[in-house]
Protein backbone atom coordinates (compact mmCIF):
# COMPACT_ATOMS: atom_id res chain seq x y z
CA UNK A 1 0.00 0.00 0.00
CA UNK A 2 1.38 3.41 -0.37
CA UNK A 3 1.93 5.75 1.74
CA UNK A 4 0.22 9.22 3.20
CA UNK A 5 1.10 12.33 1.63
CA UNK A 6 0.41 15.24 3.45
CA UNK A 7 -0.31 18.49 3.93
CA UNK A 8 0.31 20.43 6.98
CA UNK A 9 -1.47 23.32 7.02
CA UNK A 10 -0.01 25.65 9.95
CA UNK A 11 -2.07 28.71 10.94
CA UNK A 12 -2.07 29.47 14.73
CA UNK A 13 0.52 27.10 15.28
CA UNK A 14 4.01 28.43 13.61
CA UNK A 15 6.23 26.44 15.76
CA UNK A 16 7.74 22.82 15.96
CA UNK A 17 7.96 22.50 19.92
CA UNK A 18 4.78 20.98 21.11
CA UNK A 19 2.65 20.57 17.90
CA UNK A 20 0.19 17.69 18.61
CA UNK A 21 -1.05 18.48 15.28
CA UNK A 22 2.59 18.44 13.57
CA UNK A 23 3.45 14.77 15.65
CA UNK A 24 0.17 13.66 14.24
CA UNK A 25 1.27 14.49 10.86
CA UNK A 26 4.63 12.65 11.34
CA UNK A 27 2.88 9.75 12.91
CA UNK A 28 1.24 8.87 9.82
CA UNK A 29 4.67 8.39 8.44
CA UNK A 30 4.14 9.97 5.30
CA UNK A 31 5.47 9.65 1.70
CA UNK A 32 5.97 13.56 1.87
CA UNK A 33 5.28 16.12 3.86
CA UNK A 34 4.05 19.66 2.64
CA UNK A 35 4.39 22.38 5.50
CA UNK A 36 2.67 25.32 3.96
CA UNK A 37 0.78 29.12 4.95
CA UNK A 38 -1.71 29.90 2.95
CA UNK A 39 -3.05 33.58 2.31
CA UNK A 40 -6.49 33.53 4.57
CA UNK A 41 -9.23 36.29 4.58
CA UNK A 42 -8.68 36.53 8.05
CA UNK A 43 -5.09 38.13 7.94
CA UNK A 44 -4.29 39.17 4.19
CA UNK A 45 -7.71 40.46 3.62
CA UNK A 46 -8.90 41.79 6.91
CA UNK A 47 -8.40 45.50 6.91
CA UNK A 48 -7.84 45.94 10.66
CA UNK A 49 -4.66 44.63 10.74
CA UNK A 50 -1.66 47.14 11.31
CA UNK A 51 1.92 46.45 10.26
CA UNK A 52 2.74 45.65 13.38
CA UNK A 53 1.20 42.31 13.44
CA UNK A 54 2.05 42.30 9.64
CA UNK A 55 5.49 42.14 11.19
CA UNK A 56 5.29 40.11 13.38
CA UNK A 57 3.54 37.06 11.69
CA UNK A 58 6.09 37.59 8.58
CA UNK A 59 8.96 37.24 11.45
CA UNK A 60 7.05 34.02 12.52
CA UNK A 61 6.97 32.60 9.50
CA UNK A 62 10.22 33.17 8.64
CA UNK A 63 11.78 31.94 11.47
CA UNK A 64 9.56 28.59 11.29
CA UNK A 65 10.80 28.12 7.53
CA UNK A 66 14.37 28.19 8.54
CA UNK A 67 13.45 25.80 11.93
CA UNK A 68 12.07 23.29 8.97
CA UNK A 69 14.92 23.57 6.63
CA UNK A 70 17.36 23.04 9.41
CA UNK A 71 15.68 19.16 10.03
CA UNK A 72 15.35 18.80 6.07
CA UNK A 73 17.03 21.69 3.90
CA UNK A 74 14.43 20.37 0.84
CA UNK A 75 11.70 21.75 3.05
CA UNK A 76 10.40 24.62 3.93
CA UNK A 77 6.98 27.11 4.73
CA UNK A 78 5.52 26.92 1.51
CA UNK A 79 3.66 29.91 1.13
CA UNK A 80 1.22 29.98 -0.90
CA UNK A 81 -0.61 33.08 -1.83
CA UNK A 82 -4.24 32.19 -2.51
CA UNK A 83 -7.01 31.80 0.28
CA UNK A 84 -7.81 27.89 1.48
CA UNK A 85 -11.29 27.17 0.11
CA UNK A 86 -9.92 27.59 -3.59
CA UNK A 87 -6.56 26.61 -3.09
CA UNK A 88 -6.11 23.64 -1.35
CA UNK A 89 -8.90 21.43 -3.40
CA UNK A 90 -6.61 22.21 -6.77
CA UNK A 91 -3.61 20.86 -4.40
CA UNK A 92 -5.00 18.07 -3.51
CA UNK A 93 -5.63 17.09 -6.87
CA UNK A 94 -1.92 18.55 -8.22
CA UNK A 95 -0.03 16.81 -5.66
CA UNK A 96 -1.89 13.52 -4.94
CA UNK A 97 -2.54 14.56 -1.24
CA UNK A 98 -4.20 11.67 1.10
CA UNK A 99 -4.31 13.73 3.87
CA UNK A 100 -4.51 17.17 5.20
CA UNK A 101 -3.34 17.86 8.94
CA UNK A 102 -3.90 21.02 10.63
CA UNK A 103 -4.35 22.39 14.65
CA UNK A 104 -8.01 22.83 15.62
CA UNK A 105 -9.21 26.13 15.87
CA UNK A 106 -12.59 27.32 17.86
CA UNK A 107 -12.46 30.80 16.63
CA UNK A 108 -15.91 31.79 14.42
CA UNK A 109 -14.44 32.68 11.72
CA UNK A 110 -12.19 29.55 11.44
CA UNK A 111 -14.72 27.48 12.24
CA UNK A 112 -16.76 28.04 8.87
CA UNK A 113 -13.81 27.85 6.88
CA UNK A 114 -12.63 24.58 8.59
CA UNK A 115 -16.61 23.03 8.04
CA UNK A 116 -15.96 24.15 4.26
CA UNK A 117 -12.43 22.68 3.97
CA UNK A 118 -13.32 19.60 5.19
CA UNK A 119 -16.41 19.51 3.16
CA UNK A 120 -14.13 20.21 0.61
CA UNK A 121 -11.69 17.41 1.38
CA UNK A 122 -14.37 14.87 1.60
CA UNK A 123 -15.66 15.17 -1.82
CA UNK A 124 -11.32 14.78 -3.08
CA UNK A 125 -11.02 11.75 -1.09
CA UNK A 126 -8.82 13.53 1.47
CA UNK A 127 -8.62 12.55 4.97
CA UNK A 128 -8.74 15.56 7.71
CA UNK A 129 -7.02 15.16 10.83
CA UNK A 130 -7.08 17.78 13.69
CA UNK A 131 -5.27 18.19 17.10
CA UNK A 132 -5.99 20.84 19.70
CA UNK A 133 -2.78 22.62 20.68
CA UNK A 134 -3.60 26.20 20.89
CA UNK A 135 -5.90 25.56 24.33
CA UNK A 136 -4.76 24.12 27.15
CA UNK A 137 -7.94 21.72 27.12
CA UNK A 138 -10.20 21.54 24.21
CA UNK A 139 -12.58 24.57 24.51
CA UNK A 140 -15.13 22.57 23.50
CA UNK A 141 -14.80 20.10 25.94
CA UNK A 142 -14.73 22.96 28.41
CA UNK A 143 -17.99 23.95 27.34
CA UNK A 144 -19.68 20.63 27.58
CA UNK A 145 -17.87 20.00 31.07
CA UNK A 146 -19.68 22.92 32.04
CA UNK A 147 -22.66 21.82 31.17
CA UNK A 148 -23.02 23.37 28.03
CA UNK A 149 -22.51 26.82 28.82
CA UNK A 150 -20.32 29.33 28.01
CA UNK A 151 -17.39 30.04 30.74
CA UNK A 152 -17.96 33.15 32.42
CA UNK A 153 -15.75 33.02 35.51
CA UNK A 154 -12.58 31.76 35.60
CA UNK A 155 -13.99 29.21 38.56
CA UNK A 156 -16.17 27.15 36.16
CA UNK A 157 -13.22 26.90 33.77
CA UNK A 158 -11.07 25.15 35.76
CA UNK A 159 -13.99 23.29 37.52
CA UNK A 160 -14.69 21.94 33.88
CA UNK A 161 -11.06 21.31 33.17
CA UNK A 162 -10.89 19.28 36.27
CA UNK A 163 -13.72 16.99 34.95
CA UNK A 164 -11.44 16.49 31.57
CA UNK A 165 -8.28 15.92 33.12
CA UNK A 166 -4.75 17.21 33.70
CA UNK A 167 -3.78 19.48 31.06
CA UNK A 168 -1.61 17.19 28.47
CA UNK A 169 2.92 17.78 29.46
CA UNK A 170 4.37 19.12 26.54
CA UNK A 171 5.83 16.94 23.48
CA UNK A 172 9.28 17.88 22.63
CA UNK A 173 9.79 19.20 18.32
CA UNK A 174 10.52 16.75 15.23
CA UNK A 175 14.29 15.64 14.98
CA UNK A 176 13.13 15.05 11.12
CA UNK A 177 10.55 16.29 9.12
CA UNK A 178 10.23 14.33 5.50
CA UNK A 179 10.89 15.65 2.14
CA UNK A 180 8.23 17.63 0.17
CA UNK A 181 6.94 15.97 -2.45
CA UNK A 182 6.64 18.11 -6.49
CA UNK A 183 5.63 21.33 -6.30
CA UNK A 184 3.97 21.64 -9.16
CA UNK A 185 0.97 23.81 -9.80
CA UNK A 186 -0.52 22.38 -13.06
CA UNK A 187 -3.86 23.52 -12.82
CA UNK A 188 -2.96 27.03 -13.16
CA UNK A 189 -2.15 26.73 -16.51
CA UNK A 190 -5.99 25.69 -17.68
CA UNK A 191 -6.55 29.06 -15.91
CA UNK A 192 -5.29 32.23 -17.01
CA UNK A 193 -5.10 34.78 -14.57
CA UNK A 194 -5.21 38.41 -15.02
CA UNK A 195 -4.21 39.43 -11.57
CA UNK A 196 -0.71 37.80 -11.95
CA UNK A 197 2.55 39.46 -11.15
CA UNK A 198 4.35 39.35 -14.16
CA UNK A 199 7.77 39.67 -12.37
CA UNK A 200 9.24 35.76 -13.01
CA UNK A 201 11.72 36.35 -15.57
CA UNK A 202 12.69 32.48 -15.12
CA UNK A 203 8.98 31.59 -16.36
CA UNK A 204 7.68 31.25 -19.38
CA UNK A 205 4.20 33.90 -19.83
CA UNK A 206 2.08 30.62 -20.01
CA UNK A 207 2.81 30.12 -16.50
CA UNK A 208 2.43 33.75 -15.14
CA UNK A 209 -0.26 32.77 -12.83
CA UNK A 210 2.21 30.25 -11.14
CA UNK A 211 3.77 33.27 -9.60
CA UNK A 212 0.36 34.44 -7.92
CA UNK A 213 0.51 31.46 -5.68
CA UNK A 214 4.53 30.53 -5.65
CA UNK A 215 4.79 34.36 -5.25
CA UNK A 216 7.17 36.87 -7.76
CA UNK A 217 10.19 34.36 -7.67
CA UNK A 218 8.05 31.16 -8.09
CA UNK A 219 9.66 29.62 -4.99
CA UNK A 220 6.99 30.10 -2.61
CA UNK A 221 8.66 32.52 -0.40
CA UNK A 222 7.56 34.35 2.56
CA UNK A 223 6.73 38.28 1.58
CA UNK A 224 8.32 41.49 2.52
CA UNK A 225 6.80 44.23 3.89
CA UNK A 226 7.85 46.43 1.45
CA UNK A 227 6.77 43.86 -1.55
CA UNK A 228 2.94 43.69 0.55
CA UNK A 229 3.04 47.57 0.40
CA UNK A 230 2.69 47.79 3.93
CA UNK A 231 4.57 50.70 5.97
CA UNK A 232 7.40 49.73 7.62
CA UNK A 233 6.48 48.68 11.35
CA UNK A 234 7.45 50.56 14.57
CA UNK A 235 7.10 47.98 16.84
CA UNK A 236 10.26 46.89 19.00
CA UNK A 237 8.81 43.21 19.60
CA UNK A 238 9.93 40.54 16.71
CA UNK A 239 8.22 37.15 16.49
CA UNK A 240 9.33 34.12 15.99
CA UNK A 241 9.09 30.63 17.54
CA UNK A 242 13.04 31.11 18.55
CA UNK A 243 12.61 34.67 20.20
CA UNK A 244 10.02 32.76 22.19
CA UNK A 245 11.28 30.03 23.83
CA UNK A 246 14.23 32.30 25.37
CA UNK A 247 12.26 34.63 26.14
CA UNK A 248 9.99 31.60 28.39
CA UNK A 249 13.75 30.63 29.23
CA UNK A 250 14.38 33.91 30.56
CA UNK A 251 11.50 33.89 32.66
CA UNK A 252 11.49 31.05 34.06
CA UNK A 253 15.10 31.07 35.11
CA UNK A 254 13.90 33.80 37.33
CA UNK A 255 11.99 31.28 40.07
CA UNK A 256 10.87 34.46 42.31
CA UNK A 257 9.29 36.19 39.41
CA UNK A 258 7.62 32.96 38.05
CA UNK A 259 6.61 31.46 41.51
CA UNK A 260 5.40 34.59 43.09
CA UNK A 261 3.91 36.48 40.04
CA UNK A 262 0.77 38.49 40.77
CA UNK A 263 -0.74 40.31 38.32
CA UNK A 264 -2.35 43.10 40.07
CA UNK A 265 1.11 43.75 41.57
CA UNK A 266 2.73 44.31 37.90
CA UNK A 267 2.81 48.07 37.04
CA UNK A 268 1.11 48.85 34.03
CA UNK A 269 3.45 52.23 33.52
CA UNK A 270 7.07 50.14 32.88
CA UNK A 271 8.55 49.97 30.10
CA UNK A 272 12.12 48.32 28.81
CA UNK A 273 11.57 45.94 30.56
CA UNK A 274 7.54 45.94 31.13
CA UNK A 275 6.47 44.08 34.11
CA UNK A 276 4.37 41.05 32.34
CA UNK A 277 5.86 38.43 30.46
CA UNK A 278 4.63 40.08 27.23
CA UNK A 279 4.52 36.29 25.61
CA UNK A 280 0.81 36.79 24.52
CA UNK A 281 2.12 37.84 20.86
CA UNK A 282 3.92 34.21 20.40
CA UNK A 283 1.00 32.55 22.09
CA UNK A 284 -1.45 34.61 19.76
CA UNK A 285 0.71 33.29 16.56
CA UNK A 286 1.28 30.13 18.50
CA UNK A 287 5.28 30.75 18.16
CA UNK A 288 4.55 29.25 21.90
CA UNK A 289 2.45 26.65 22.94
CA UNK A 290 0.78 27.35 25.75
CA UNK A 291 1.42 24.01 27.65
CA UNK A 292 4.85 24.75 27.08
CA UNK A 293 4.02 27.83 29.22
CA UNK A 294 1.75 26.65 31.37
CA UNK A 295 4.06 23.15 32.43
CA UNK A 296 7.20 25.03 32.34
CA UNK A 297 5.77 27.46 35.07
CA UNK A 298 4.10 24.92 37.12
CA UNK A 299 7.11 22.90 37.75
CA UNK A 300 8.56 25.99 39.07
CA UNK A 301 5.72 26.64 41.34
CA UNK A 302 5.96 23.12 42.85
CA UNK A 303 9.38 23.17 43.61
CA UNK A 304 9.49 26.84 45.21
CA UNK A 305 10.40 26.91 48.55
CA UNK A 306 8.28 30.31 49.45
CA UNK A 307 4.95 31.37 48.79
CA UNK A 308 4.01 30.81 45.26
CA UNK A 309 1.07 33.08 43.76
CA UNK A 310 -2.07 30.70 42.75
CA UNK A 311 -4.75 31.27 40.40
CA UNK A 312 -6.31 33.81 39.39
CA UNK A 313 -3.30 36.21 40.18
CA UNK A 314 -0.25 34.19 39.52
CA UNK A 315 1.04 33.51 36.05
CA UNK A 316 -1.15 30.21 35.46
CA UNK A 317 -3.70 31.95 36.36
CA UNK A 318 -3.45 34.51 33.09
CA UNK A 319 -3.28 31.40 31.15
CA UNK A 320 -6.29 30.23 32.51
CA UNK A 321 -8.03 33.42 31.68
CA UNK A 322 -7.13 32.90 27.95
CA UNK A 323 -8.63 29.31 28.28
CA UNK A 324 -12.14 30.70 30.08
CA UNK A 325 -11.74 33.72 26.88
CA UNK A 326 -11.81 30.70 24.08
CA UNK A 327 -14.00 28.23 25.40
CA UNK A 328 -17.27 30.76 25.77
CA UNK A 329 -16.28 32.34 22.48
CA UNK A 330 -16.31 28.27 20.83
CA UNK A 331 -19.44 28.35 22.93
CA UNK A 332 -21.34 31.43 21.61
CA UNK A 333 -19.36 31.83 18.03
CA UNK A 334 -19.96 35.25 16.25
CA UNK A 335 -22.05 36.39 18.78
CA UNK A 336 -20.11 36.47 21.23
CA UNK A 337 -18.10 38.95 18.70
CA UNK A 338 -21.13 41.63 19.58
CA UNK A 339 -23.79 42.58 21.84
CA UNK A 340 -26.39 42.22 19.50
CA UNK A 341 -27.82 38.52 19.47
CA UNK A 342 -25.23 38.14 22.51
CA UNK A 343 -27.70 36.19 25.21
CA UNK A 344 -24.33 36.43 27.71
CA UNK A 345 -24.00 40.46 27.10
CA UNK A 346 -25.77 43.38 28.78
CA UNK A 347 -27.09 45.81 26.80
CA UNK A 348 -26.37 49.65 27.20
CA UNK A 349 -27.47 51.86 24.97
CA UNK A 350 -24.28 53.41 24.04
CA UNK A 351 -23.45 56.72 21.71
CA UNK A 352 -26.94 57.87 20.11
CA UNK A 353 -27.88 60.60 18.05
CA UNK A 354 -29.88 62.85 19.81
CA UNK A 355 -33.13 63.47 19.04
CA UNK A 356 -34.64 66.53 17.69
CA UNK A 357 -37.47 68.47 17.50
CA UNK A 358 -38.32 69.06 13.53
CA UNK A 359 -40.15 72.64 14.31
CA UNK A 360 -37.85 73.75 17.17
CA UNK A 361 -34.62 72.75 16.00
CA UNK A 362 -34.05 72.09 19.87
CA UNK A 363 -32.90 68.73 21.09
CA UNK A 364 -35.50 66.47 23.00
CA UNK A 365 -33.59 64.22 24.30
CA UNK A 366 -29.69 64.22 25.86
CA UNK A 367 -28.29 61.39 25.73
CA UNK A 368 -24.75 60.56 28.11
CA UNK A 369 -23.04 61.38 24.78
CA UNK A 370 -24.20 62.28 21.44
CA UNK A 371 -23.10 59.88 18.16
CA UNK A 372 -21.26 63.04 16.61
CA UNK A 373 -19.59 63.90 20.13
CA UNK A 374 -18.42 60.11 20.47
CA UNK A 375 -16.85 60.25 17.25
CA UNK A 376 -14.54 63.03 18.19
CA UNK A 377 -13.74 61.45 21.41
CA UNK A 378 -13.36 58.29 19.87
CA UNK A 379 -11.26 59.98 17.34
CA UNK A 380 -9.07 61.46 19.81
CA UNK A 381 -8.86 58.70 22.12
CA UNK A 382 -7.69 56.47 19.36
CA UNK A 383 -4.65 58.96 18.62
CA UNK A 384 -3.72 59.92 22.43
CA UNK A 385 -5.21 63.58 21.94
CA UNK A 386 -7.72 63.29 25.07
CA UNK A 387 -6.05 65.83 27.26
CA UNK A 388 -5.17 62.88 30.02
CA UNK A 389 -1.92 62.16 29.81
CA UNK A 390 -1.66 58.79 31.45
CA UNK A 391 -4.82 57.74 28.07
CA UNK A 392 -2.57 59.40 25.69
CA UNK A 393 0.34 58.02 26.45
CA UNK A 394 -0.97 54.20 26.56
CA UNK A 395 -2.63 54.83 23.25
CA UNK A 396 0.03 55.92 21.84
CA UNK A 397 2.26 52.80 23.41
CA UNK A 398 -0.15 50.79 21.83
CA UNK A 399 0.14 52.88 18.27
CA UNK A 400 3.66 52.47 18.17
CA UNK A 401 4.87 48.90 19.42
CA UNK A 402 1.27 47.37 19.60
CA UNK A 403 1.63 45.77 23.10
CA UNK A 404 0.45 47.22 25.81
CA UNK A 405 0.08 46.18 29.91
CA UNK A 406 -2.94 44.59 31.40
CA UNK A 407 -4.02 47.37 33.43
CA UNK A 408 -2.93 49.81 31.10
CA UNK A 409 -6.10 47.98 28.79
CA UNK A 410 -8.05 48.25 31.62
CA UNK A 411 -7.77 51.84 32.12
CA UNK A 412 -8.29 53.09 28.77
CA UNK A 413 -10.67 50.57 28.02
CA UNK A 414 -13.07 51.80 30.86
CA UNK A 415 -12.25 55.89 29.98
CA UNK A 416 -13.58 55.10 26.51
CA UNK A 417 -16.35 52.95 27.78
CA UNK A 418 -18.39 53.11 31.32
CA UNK A 419 -16.06 55.22 33.01
CA UNK A 420 -15.54 58.31 30.68
CA UNK A 421 -16.72 58.66 26.91
CA UNK A 422 -19.76 56.02 27.11
CA UNK A 423 -18.64 55.06 23.83
CA UNK A 424 -19.70 51.32 22.41
CA UNK A 425 -17.06 48.68 23.40
CA UNK A 426 -17.11 47.53 20.01
CA UNK A 427 -15.80 50.75 18.67
CA UNK A 428 -12.48 50.11 20.65
CA UNK A 429 -12.07 46.85 20.27
CA UNK A 430 -12.11 47.78 16.53
CA UNK A 431 -9.07 49.87 17.29
CA UNK A 432 -7.54 47.18 19.91
CA UNK A 433 -7.91 44.86 16.94
CA UNK A 434 -5.41 46.79 14.24
CA UNK A 435 -3.20 48.10 16.38
CA UNK A 436 -2.60 45.43 19.11
CA UNK A 437 0.36 42.43 18.15
CA UNK A 438 -1.57 40.08 20.35
CA UNK A 439 -4.74 40.48 18.77
CA UNK A 440 -6.81 37.68 19.79
CA UNK A 441 -10.63 37.59 18.70
CA UNK A 442 -11.82 35.56 21.68
CA UNK A 443 -9.95 37.35 24.55
CA UNK A 444 -10.33 41.11 23.16
CA UNK A 445 -14.16 40.45 23.33
CA UNK A 446 -13.91 39.14 26.40
CA UNK A 447 -11.78 41.58 27.87
CA UNK A 448 -13.46 44.52 26.31
CA UNK A 449 -16.86 43.34 27.77
CA UNK A 450 -14.99 42.74 30.86
CA UNK A 451 -13.95 46.22 31.00
CA UNK A 452 -17.28 47.63 29.39
CA UNK A 453 -19.44 45.53 32.18
CA UNK A 454 -20.79 44.27 29.76
CA UNK A 455 -20.46 40.48 30.76
CA UNK A 456 -18.04 38.68 32.92
CA UNK A 457 -17.60 41.78 35.19
CA UNK A 458 -20.77 44.21 36.85
CA UNK A 459 -18.67 45.92 39.59
CA UNK A 460 -18.99 48.90 37.15
CA UNK A 461 -19.12 51.71 40.34
CA UNK A 462 -15.20 50.79 40.31
CA UNK A 463 -13.62 53.06 37.90
CA UNK A 464 -10.14 53.76 36.94
CA UNK A 465 -9.18 57.77 36.98
CA UNK A 466 -6.68 58.41 34.89
CA UNK A 467 -4.90 60.95 37.09
CA UNK A 468 -4.78 58.90 40.73
CA UNK A 469 -4.50 55.40 39.41
CA UNK A 470 -1.05 55.88 36.98
CA UNK A 471 -0.02 58.30 39.86
CA UNK A 472 0.30 55.45 42.22
CA UNK A 473 2.48 53.06 39.62
CA UNK A 474 4.52 56.19 38.59
CA UNK A 475 4.59 59.27 40.91
CA UNK A 476 7.17 60.84 38.24
CA UNK A 477 5.19 60.09 35.35
CA UNK A 478 8.52 58.61 33.55
CA UNK A 479 6.01 56.29 31.58
CA UNK A 480 4.34 59.65 30.01
CA UNK A 481 7.56 61.17 29.70
CA UNK A 482 8.38 58.93 27.33
CA UNK A 483 5.32 58.34 25.24
CA UNK A 484 4.13 62.14 25.67
CA UNK A 485 7.24 63.54 24.76
CA UNK A 486 6.06 67.19 24.42
CA UNK A 487 5.34 66.95 28.54
CA UNK A 488 8.57 65.78 28.91
CA UNK A 489 9.33 69.06 30.83
CA UNK A 490 6.59 69.29 33.27
CA UNK A 491 7.12 68.98 36.84
CA UNK A 492 5.98 65.85 38.31
CA UNK A 493 2.87 67.64 40.45
CA UNK A 494 1.73 68.47 37.08
CA UNK A 495 2.36 65.53 34.56
CA UNK A 496 -0.88 63.72 35.04
CA UNK A 497 -2.36 67.58 34.78
CA UNK A 498 -0.83 69.71 32.67
CA UNK A 499 -3.82 71.98 32.60
CA UNK A 500 -3.06 72.84 36.56
CA UNK A 501 0.10 74.40 36.13
CA UNK A 502 0.00 78.30 35.86
CA UNK A 503 1.03 79.93 32.03
CA UNK A 504 4.44 80.72 33.23
CA UNK A 505 5.06 76.70 34.24
CA UNK A 506 4.18 75.67 31.06
CA UNK A 507 6.13 78.47 28.86
CA UNK A 508 8.75 77.16 31.43
CA UNK A 509 8.38 73.50 30.22
CA UNK A 510 8.18 74.58 26.53
CA UNK A 511 4.66 73.37 25.97
CA UNK A 512 1.33 75.50 26.31
CA UNK A 513 -1.85 72.95 27.40
CA UNK A 514 -4.19 74.62 24.72
CA UNK A 515 -6.78 73.32 22.02
CA UNK A 516 -8.36 70.47 20.93
CA UNK A 517 -5.20 68.35 20.11
CA UNK A 518 -5.79 69.04 16.09
CA UNK A 519 -2.48 71.29 16.34
CA UNK A 520 0.29 70.17 17.39
CA UNK A 521 2.69 74.14 17.78
CA UNK A 522 2.27 77.29 18.24
CA UNK A 523 5.65 79.62 17.34
CA UNK A 524 8.26 78.15 19.38
CA UNK A 525 6.35 76.14 21.60
CA UNK A 526 5.04 72.70 21.91
CA UNK A 527 1.08 71.93 21.92
CA UNK A 528 -0.91 69.97 24.24
CA UNK A 529 -4.80 69.44 24.12
CA UNK A 530 -6.93 70.87 26.97
CA UNK A 531 -9.04 67.75 28.78
CA UNK A 532 -11.41 66.69 26.63
CA UNK A 533 -13.95 66.64 29.13
CA UNK A 534 -14.03 67.03 32.94
CA UNK A 535 -13.60 63.34 34.17
CA UNK A 536 -15.44 63.31 37.20
CA UNK A 537 -18.69 64.79 35.85
CA UNK A 538 -18.41 62.36 33.02
CA UNK A 539 -17.97 59.66 35.45
CA UNK A 540 -20.87 60.51 37.57
CA UNK A 541 -23.07 60.18 34.27
CA UNK A 542 -21.67 57.34 33.01
CA UNK A 543 -22.33 55.69 36.46
CA UNK A 544 -25.92 56.76 36.13
CA UNK A 545 -26.13 55.84 32.84
CA UNK A 546 -25.19 52.36 33.77
CA UNK A 547 -27.60 52.09 37.57
CA UNK A 548 -30.38 52.46 34.67
CA UNK A 549 -29.21 50.31 32.05
CA UNK A 550 -28.55 47.69 34.51
CA UNK A 551 -31.90 48.03 36.40
CA UNK A 552 -33.64 48.08 33.20
CA UNK A 553 -31.46 44.51 32.59
CA UNK A 554 -31.73 43.93 28.84
CA UNK A 555 -29.16 41.59 27.10
CA UNK A 556 -27.81 41.39 23.85
CA UNK A 557 -30.27 38.60 22.69
CA UNK A 558 -34.05 40.36 24.20
CA UNK A 559 -36.34 40.69 21.16
CA UNK A 560 -36.23 44.31 22.39
CA UNK A 561 -32.47 44.73 21.29
CA UNK A 562 -32.98 42.67 18.32
CA UNK A 563 -35.85 44.96 16.42
CA UNK A 564 -34.64 48.02 17.95
CA UNK A 565 -37.95 48.75 20.69
CA UNK A 566 -35.38 49.68 23.32
CA UNK A 567 -35.04 53.04 22.43
CA UNK A 568 -38.91 53.42 24.31
CA UNK A 569 -37.06 52.93 27.30
P1 LIG B 1 1.02 37.98 31.22
O1 LIG B 1 0.52 38.76 32.35
O2 LIG B 1 2.49 37.69 31.20
O3 LIG B 1 0.16 36.71 31.07
C1 LIG B 1 0.60 35.51 30.44
C2 LIG B 1 -0.36 35.14 29.34
O4 LIG B 1 -1.67 34.90 29.86
C3 LIG B 1 -0.55 36.22 28.30
O5 LIG B 1 0.48 36.17 27.35
C4 LIG B 1 -1.92 35.91 27.74
O6 LIG B 1 -1.85 34.92 26.75
C5 LIG B 1 -2.65 35.35 28.93
N1 LIG B 1 -3.46 36.40 29.57
C6 LIG B 1 -3.07 37.24 30.53
N2 LIG B 1 -4.11 38.02 30.91
C7 LIG B 1 -5.15 37.66 30.16
C8 LIG B 1 -6.49 38.08 30.08
N3 LIG B 1 -7.00 39.02 30.89
N4 LIG B 1 -7.28 37.53 29.16
C9 LIG B 1 -6.81 36.56 28.33
N5 LIG B 1 -5.56 36.09 28.38
C10 LIG B 1 -4.74 36.64 29.28
N6 LIG B 1 -4.88 39.42 25.35
C11 LIG B 1 -4.57 38.84 24.18
O7 LIG B 1 -3.82 37.88 24.15
N7 LIG B 1 -5.10 39.31 23.01
C12 LIG B 1 -5.96 40.37 22.98
O8 LIG B 1 -6.45 40.76 21.89
C13 LIG B 1 -6.27 41.01 24.20
N8 LIG B 1 -7.09 42.10 24.24
C14 LIG B 1 -7.38 42.69 25.44
C15 LIG B 1 -8.25 43.79 25.46
C16 LIG B 1 -8.55 44.42 26.66
C17 LIG B 1 -9.51 45.58 26.68
C18 LIG B 1 -7.96 43.95 27.85
C19 LIG B 1 -8.26 44.62 29.16
C20 LIG B 1 -7.12 42.86 27.84
C21 LIG B 1 -6.82 42.21 26.65
N9 LIG B 1 -5.98 41.08 26.61
C22 LIG B 1 -5.70 40.49 25.40
C23 LIG B 1 -5.55 40.41 27.85
C24 LIG B 1 -4.22 40.85 28.44
O9 LIG B 1 -4.18 42.24 28.58
C25 LIG B 1 -3.02 40.38 27.63
O10 LIG B 1 -3.10 39.01 27.37
C26 LIG B 1 -1.73 40.61 28.41
O11 LIG B 1 -1.63 41.96 28.81
C27 LIG B 1 -0.57 40.22 27.54
O12 LIG B 1 0.65 40.57 28.13
P2 LIG B 1 1.59 39.46 28.74
O13 LIG B 1 1.87 38.41 27.73
O14 LIG B 1 2.75 40.15 29.33
O15 LIG B 1 0.68 38.85 29.88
Amino acid sequence: MSKPRVIYWFRTDLRLHDSPALKVALDLEPECLYPIWTWDPHYVYNARVGPNRWQYLLDCQNDLSSSISKLNPRSKLFLMREGPTTLLPKLFNSWKITHLVYEKDTDAYARQRDIEIAKLAHEAGVEVVTRVGRTLWDSDRLVEKNGGKATMTQKQTIAAGDKIGNIPRPIPAPKFLPDPGELNLDFESQKPDIDADLNAPHRSSSDKSYAKIAGPNGDFAIPTMEELGLTPATTPHRGGETIALKTLAAIIKDEKYTATFEKPNTAPTAFEPQATTLLSPHLHFGSLSCREFYWRVQDVVDNYKGKASQPPTSLTGQLLFREMYFAAHAKLGFSFEQTYGNPECKFIPWHLPSKIDPKSGLKTREYIVDSAQADEWLNRWKYGRTGFPWIDAVMRQLRQEGWIHHLARHAVACFLTRGGCYIDWERGLEVFEEWLIDHEPACNVGNWQWLSCTAFFTQFFRCYSPIAFPQKWDREGKFVRRYVPELVHYPAKYIYEPWKAPIADQKKAGCLVKGDGSEFEDGQLKLYPKPMFDFNERKDLCMKGMKKAYSVGLRGNDPKVIDGSWSAL
